[in-house]
């Protein structure tokens, strides 16, 4: 958007200078605003109708003032668009176009159309308009679809339908959701929701910016920083790397068993499992759905709900969410399962594997989430009673299952865990560079298109 915007004022020279920025981009954020840029001229070649378009630089907002009795007992109501804004030389017509990474399949979410709708009709500043456009273009290949095309009556009954009702749905939303976002939310001390763990990464925050960290971010780190700094960016994945057959395998596999231990029933899962075991969109050949299949029957053997009373004391998929005030870091950990075991909080990671032996490195450092576990298990960031509190890795393999248990509470392996984060996060905290590292890591980056330092370069 910023790029866009410096076109139409018609700066040149580097992107830095047309951005008004004195820090050097980042190369892969160069590279996809390069390809942005071009793919938005693919889309809109030049006035396909011959309207004369031209972007309006004042946002276009409509506002509301409620009577008495409001709901939310607001006093006015402002609702704008982001997007590029487009307004034909006689004014009839405003044109709203939606970047998106890729075109969505599928239809778009009615009321969010309809709330744009809304705005392109009844906003302003500026005349009102006899035609309102709304169409979403793909920055990734160039594609665009029109999501509405109409007189402002027909935005408005389209509101009217579906927008009003989406929208009080989000002025009802209660819900606290932390996650990254927290980075930028300035209720952050005060919010009930976030809950605090002081000294958890075991670094200080030197005055660094506020940021957030997981596990995977670390070990994307450490292979390499422009990589790890590409995926926060959300720049698009290569797809052959990002749906892997073994990668989407794990996937299918953990939303099953995900959707099975979070039933409600606390059920030990079996060694039936279903021929069409594969949940709704994971896409896997016959061999590989076959080996899963193989890979779940071993998994009854070992299912943790064999230990649980009811579907209250089992958390599958859970995030668990934490702000380091030494380090002044939202910390997001996603445990395959969490479960009580009398009172205390068990951690379960399952992973895959389809070969028959295991590394000889040691657990901790071969799954660095294990080492993250341990200390919120022994530092109590999960409440619950410390006595069963442990930390248990399933491994599931053609040929068995393993079940690993770490007590987080012995005194080496705290050591260790305390080490292996510290390490991990040290150099990132530092870091506002985020080089590349080329090597043989890069055969398999699925941010190598847009990395200028890589080596053998990939299609998408
Ligand atoms: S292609 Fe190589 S150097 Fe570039 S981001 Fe990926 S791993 Fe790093």
């Amino acid at each position: 958007m910023a790029a866009l915007d410096a076109r139409g004022r018609g700066a040149g020279g580097p992107p830095e200078a047309a951005l008004g920025t004195e820090r050097r981009l980042h190369d892969g954020l160069r590279q996809w605003s390069a390809h942005g840029l071009a793919s938005y001229r693919e889309a809109f070649p030049a006035d396909p109708d011959g309207a004369s378009l031209h972007e309006d630089v004042e946002p276009w907002i409509y506002r509301h003032r409620p009577r008495d009795g409001d709901p939310w007992q607001a006093r006015e109501y402002r609702l704008t668009v982001w997007g590029r804004r487009l307004r034909s030389t006689d004014g009839k017509l405003r044109e709203l176009r939606l970047p998106a990474t890729r075109l969505r399949a599928g239809e778009p979410p009615a009321g969010f159309v309809a709330a744009a709708a809304l705005v392109l009709a009844e906003g302003g500043p500026g005349p009102a308009p006899e035609r309102v456009r709304i169409v979403e273009f793909a920055l990734l290949g160039g594609a665009s679809r029109t999501l509405f095309d109409g007189t402002p009556e027909e935005a408005r009954a389209l509101y009217r339908a579906g927008g009003r009702a989406a929208l009080a749905s989000v002025l009802d939303g209660q819900e606290y959701r932390p996650g990254s976002s927290c980075v930028e939310c300035p209720f952050l001390a005060v919010c009930p929701a976030l809950r605090r763990a002081p000294g958890l990464l075991g670094v200080g925050s030197d005055g660094r910016p506020r940021r957030s960290w997981s596990v995977t971010n670390g070990r994307t780190y450490r292979a390499c920083p422009a990589r790890d700094h590409m995926r926060r960016l959300h720049l698009p994945a290569l797809d052959a790397v990002e749906h892997d057959p073994t990668a989407e395998r794990g996937r299918a596999l953990h939303a099953y068993l995900a959707r099975c231990h979070g039933s409600g029933s606390a059920r030990p899962c079996t060694v039936e499992v279903p021929e069409s075991w594969v949940p709704p969109g994971y896409d896997l050949s016959a061999g590989e759905r076959e080996l899963g299949a193989r890979l779940l029957r071993h998994h009854a053997a070992v299912c943790p709900l064999r230990l649980t009373r009811d579907g209250s004391d089992v958390r599958p998929e859970a995030r668990v969410v934490r702000h380091d005030s030494a380090a002044d870091v939202i910390v997001i950990a996603a445990p395959d399962l969490l479960y009580r075991d009398a009172g205390s909080w068990v951690w379960r990671e399952t992973k895959t594997s389809s070969r028959r032996r295991a590394s000889n490195l040691p657990l901790l450092e071969q799954y660095p989430q294990l080492a993250l576990a341990t200390l919120m298990s022994v530092r109590g960031d999960l409440g619950g009673a410390p006595d069963r509190a442990r930390i248990e890795l399933e491994v599931l393999r053609p040929d068995g299952a393993d079940l690993e248990v770490i007590d987080p509470f012995a005194a080496e392996t705290r050591a260790a865990a305390e080490r292996i984060v510290r390490e991990l996060v040290q150099g990132w905290l530092q870091d506002d560079q985020y080089p590349a590292n080329p090597g043989r890591g890069c055969a398999r980056c699925e941010m190598s298109r847009w990395c200028s330092k890589s080596a053998p370069r990939q299609g998408v």
